[in-house]
């Protein structure tokens, strides 16, 4: 049995360098960058006032006060957007609207509530330091300044950002093609009767989201009997149109096990099968030319931990995301946790309101109630008995 980190890492080794596409800025968030984005330009590009308010001489309106008002002559008036080509001599003001540039001469912007208009003059009923209430070219972002780096998952904020430096379009990493193939002769879909021993089908739901969330594009496929002709048919479709297919069930050591005789008869290798997790053991990995298999558990719960603990980190490496990116809380035991058996146990676990971790409850793999009532996984090494209070660091960003 291999353990975790061996099998990640030589999942990782086997997957292809990312592809690169460009799309519109706007249908990028939670994309990742293939391109390293610098400014072309200052931001803001020109001093522009902070405030509506009159543009001034810092030193013309030194001593003005609420009962000695300094008054200027009102020499021009800038909206935002528009442009001023004069310069402001000593004694003059300009009225100026938020965003509008700041005219040559001023030094600083006195805001309209310490004001007030008398005729064509400005009565300025307060000082202003030299820089107030401008904003400065260049203050948020230089000309040549790196924005975003390869590899960086884009936000909105950064969509944002990219957008006021005139940024439309951009190269990011093609998402791959994930089949999601459902295998067991017992399976239904929602919506059919339930003859004895039947029961409906769960996983192609569970991971759709996930494989989302982890920057794949999700292709459910019908649901395949436990043969190993329809489990080769089911594979071979699948192969031809994606990138990587992640079938659940049917692959431990049972005769209705098909998914990796299946895979290899249509000249697949399997890479390696069994981790040494809780829950998840059987666990395939294998290419087929450039496109790849992972064949998880049936059962749900170990469906979704071999999922987030194999799957997803090929899913950001195969868009050359950097890092892990997987939000963690670190907390401290609310209850004892024990973990009696030879592997690594992901439990499903609780954070309360004050950080505290609980057991999410009922641990074996096919209960999907304490799935759905968790918070995040806690990593639980073989032979260990943890006491109330022992700090935990919990795997959280799961949908
Ligand atoms: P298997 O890995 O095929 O031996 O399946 C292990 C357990 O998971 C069995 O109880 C199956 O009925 C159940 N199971 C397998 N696939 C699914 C599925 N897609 N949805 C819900 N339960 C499943
Ligand atoms: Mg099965």
């Amino acid at each position: 049995m291999l353990d975790l980190e061996t099998a990640v890492a030589r999942v990782l080794a086997a997957l292809p360098a990312a592809q690169t596409e460009r799309i519109r800025l706007t249908e990028s968030a939670g994309r990742i960058l293939a391109e390293t984005i610098l400014s072309p330009l200052d931001l803001p590009s020109f001093d522009n006032s902070a405030m509506d308010g009159y543009a001034v001489r810092a030193a013309d309106v030194l001593g003005a006060k609420l009962d000695s008002p300094i008054r200027l002559r009102l020499r021009t008036r800038i909206a935002a957007g528009e442009e001023f080509f004069g310069e402001l001599a000593s004694g003059e003001c300009a009225r100026l609207f938020t965003g509008a540039p700041v005219p040559r001469g001023a030094d600083a912007v006195v805001m309209q509530e310490d004001t007030r208009v008398e005729g064509d003059n400005i009565l300025i009923l307060d000082a202003v330091p030299p820089r107030e209430n401008i904003r400065f070219q260049g203050e948020d972002v230089r000309c040549g300044a790196t924005l975003a780096e390869v590899g960086g998952e884009i936000s909105s904020g950064l969509i944002g950002l990219l957008a006021a430096v005139g940024v439309g379009e951009i190269a990011v990493a093609r998402r791959a093609v994930v089949g999601l193939v459902a295998t067991g002769s017992e399976l239904r879909e929602a919506g059919q009767p339930l003859a004895p021993g039947q029961i409906y089908e769960s996983n192609r739901a569970l991971l759709t989201p996930l494989v989302t969330q982890a920057g794949g594009v999700g292709k459910v496929y019908s649901l395949v009997p436990d043969t190993l002709e329809a489990t080769r048919a089911a594979l071979e479709k699948a192969f031809q149109e994606c990138d990587i297919v992640i079938t659940s069930g049917g692959v431990s050591v049972g005769e209705m096990d098909f998914v990796k005789a299946a895979f290899e008869s249509l000249g697949g290798e399997l890479q390696f099968w069994k981790i040494a997790i809780r829950p998840g053991k059987p666990f395939v990995f294998g290419r087929r030319g450039a496109k790849f298999l992972f064949g998880l558990p049936g059962n749900p719960v170990s469906a979704f931990v071999t999922f987030l603990l194999l799957v997803r980190p090929a899913l950001r490496h195969w868009q050359g995301a950097r890092g892990p990116a997987r939000p963690v809380h670190h907390g401290v035991l609310g209850e004892p946790i024990s973990n009696a058996s030879d592997r690594r146990h992901f439990m499903r676990v609780r954070v309360d309101a004050e950080g505290k971790v609980f057991s999410a409850g009922k641990q074996a793999s096919h209960v999907l109630a304490s799935l759905a009532r968790a918070d995040g996984l806690l990593d639980v090494p073989p032979q260990s008995v943890w006491a109330a209070g022992q700090e935990v660091v919990v795997q959280r960003g799961f949908c």
